[in-house]
């Protein structure tokens, strides 16, 4: 929708160093001026590992590049005898704007329930931070319930409790597409996309469901970015893989409807 401006998140999991993001960020920069991220009718926006966020913050800042910041998870807590936590407040003191939760990898590896996934949630409207949140049907699922009853269940139970102003993003990415190679077809996308719309206009008004950004994610590549971008529901892409590789995630964030 129009209202709405493109988000293109790339989600570059456990790959990059701090050393190899700052090159990275560079070459994209570079390879990416004068495109739409800088007229600001597309938004970019780069999640890379704890460790590098300094460093990528400090670049994105001296060099006035216009990538949003964002990391791949948080702690429920704020602080406190939590070894190995990530504080919400860390995040917001580095300028991060999103943090990822629920990602199909947090959900499977370190079994992340949808308790703990809405506890993230409120973590991070606690110090600011824009919730990016992933919900998607494993492949079983699909073949028991069909695509969307899962996802809509995962973000009914995400959203309780989340006021009405508060701005969130939402991801769709079946499980069976992630880094799968086979990503869903622009319809499906749509299809659940517009019912987790409904999701959040039922938890948070009319008004959240037309502003929030509701992405597709699951093998998306340059070469099918657009038939996603066609789709009124579809506001954006959560990228994987192509995000790691300089001129395929530039030629994401170029689509052309
Ligand atoms: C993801 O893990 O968020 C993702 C969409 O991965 P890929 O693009 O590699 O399928």
């Amino acid at each position: 929708g129009a209202v709405r401006t493109p988000l293109i998140a790339g989600n570059w999991k456990m790959n990059l160093d701090h050393l190899q993001a700052v090159a990275f960020v560079q070459k994209l920069h570079w390879t990416l001026k004068d495109a739409k991220h800088e007229d600001g009718s597309v938004e970019v926006a780069v999640f890379p590992p704890f460790t590098d966020l300094r460093s990528v913050q400090t670049l994105l800042d001296a060099d006035k590049i216009a990538f949003a910041l964002g990391a791949q998870d948080l702690s429920t807590k704020d602080a406190g005898a939590y070894t190995g936590e990530i504080s919400g407040a860390f995040l917001a003191k580095l300028d991060a704007r999103y943090v990822i939760i629920g990602h199909s990898e947090r959900r499977e590896y370190h079994n992340e329930s949808d308790d703990v996934i809405a506890a993230k949630v409120q973590a991070a409207l606690r110090h600011g931070l824009t919730p990016v949140i992933c919900v998607g049907e494993t492949a079983e699922d699909l073949e028991k319930f069909g695509a969307s009853a899962v996802p809509v269940g995962q973000l009914e139970k995400a959203l309780e409790g989340v006021p009405a102003d508060t701005e969130i993003v939402v991801a769709y990415e079946p499980v069976w597409a992630i880094g799968s190679g086979q990503a869903a077809t622009p319809e499906q996308a749509q299809d659940v996309c517009a019912k987790l719309r409904g999701v959040i206009g039922a938890a948070m008004g009319e008004d959240a469901a037309a502003r929030t950004r509701v992405l597709y994610g699951g093998s998306v590549k340059a070469a099918n970015i657009a038939s996603f971008m066609r789709e009124p529901d579809v506001d954006g892409a959560l990228v994987g893989g192509a995000s790691l590789v300089v001129d395929e995630f530039a030629s994401i964030i170029r689509f052309q409807k």
